[in-house]
């Protein structure tokens, strides 16, 4: 039974950008789906209406048997099921990984301190930043950056993940540290929507690849196929 249910979705911008054209997309629970296409093709706004960072024109999404478009959905509810990383980390600077990690727990869903402060160790030692939880975002490479940022979303206890071209502002040298992170999420049976430009890590981690063009999604195959056709 799919954990995500995305049928007919229209995006128009208001700009009168016509980002996505009757987009249909299931994804069941444990599922790595990697959306694959040339930029400028909707990829991005895609993964931000699943997790109602954009409004759809028409069509339905349902997450996790939550419909958004139905008017009396408490978004903050579905956002919080959802767990979503950029290709810009956006930590707060201000604060260490482990501060960074601890927040929106607190603030959010109201745990107590040391409840969120053990279970943020946890995920940074998950990600293998156990020696850089008192670092400032200044002091971490992109890398760890990153990581920490995974470990941020991690920590409101996300069904699904969404990805959104997580590698793409890191330096090459860092990209593996990130990617083997994420093949562990993948491992560990986490729902996962992933942009990426990584074709080893679609190959390797993907249960599907869907490819989309000027808004569309127009194909859809087990990396095996996908790999095998071209
Ligand atoms: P991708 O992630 O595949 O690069 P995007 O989803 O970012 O594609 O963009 C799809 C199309 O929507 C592009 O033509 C882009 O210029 C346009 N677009 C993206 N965001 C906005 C926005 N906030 N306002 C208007 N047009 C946008
Ligand atoms: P992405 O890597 O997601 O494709 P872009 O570089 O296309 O990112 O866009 C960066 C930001 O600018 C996004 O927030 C996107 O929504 C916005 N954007 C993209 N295209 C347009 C556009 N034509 N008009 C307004 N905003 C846009």
């Amino acid at each position: 039974k799919p954990i995500i249910k995305a049928r007919h979705v229209d995006k128009t911008y208001p700009n009168g950008c016509h980002a996505l054209k009757q987009v249909s997309l299931d994804v069941i629970p444990g599922e790595v789906v990697v959306i694959i296409g040339p930029s400028g093709s909707g990829k991005s706004t895609f993964l931000r209406t699943l997790n109602q960072l954009e409004t759809i024109s028409s069509g339905s999404i349902v997450m996790d048997g939550v419909n958004l478009t139905d008017k009396k959905t408490n978004i903050n509810h579905v956002r919080k099921d959802v767990g979503m990383v950029f290709q810009q980390f956006n930590l707060f600077p201000h604060k260490t990984a482990l501060g960074n990690v601890m927040m929106s727990p607190i603030k959010v869903l109201k745990e107590r301190q040391d409840e969120a402060e053990q279970h943020a160790r946890e995920l940074l030692t998950r990600v293998g930043l156990a020696d850089r939880m008192d670092n400032y975002p200044s002091r971490l490479s992109g890398g760890q950056q990153q990581r920490v940022a995974i470990a941020r979303a991690l920590a409101m206890r996300p069904k699904i993940m969404l990805f959104d071209e997580p590698t793409s502002a890191l330096d090459p040298e860092m990209v593996g540290e990130v990617l083997d992170v994420m093949k562990g999420l993948a491992n560990d049976g986490m729902t996962m929507v992933v942009v990426t430009h990584e074709m080893n890590f679609a190959k390797e981690v993907a249960d599907r690849v869907v490819f989309m063009e000027e808004g569309e999604l127009i194909l859809e195959e087990t990396p095996e196929r996908f790999f095998s056709s071209r």
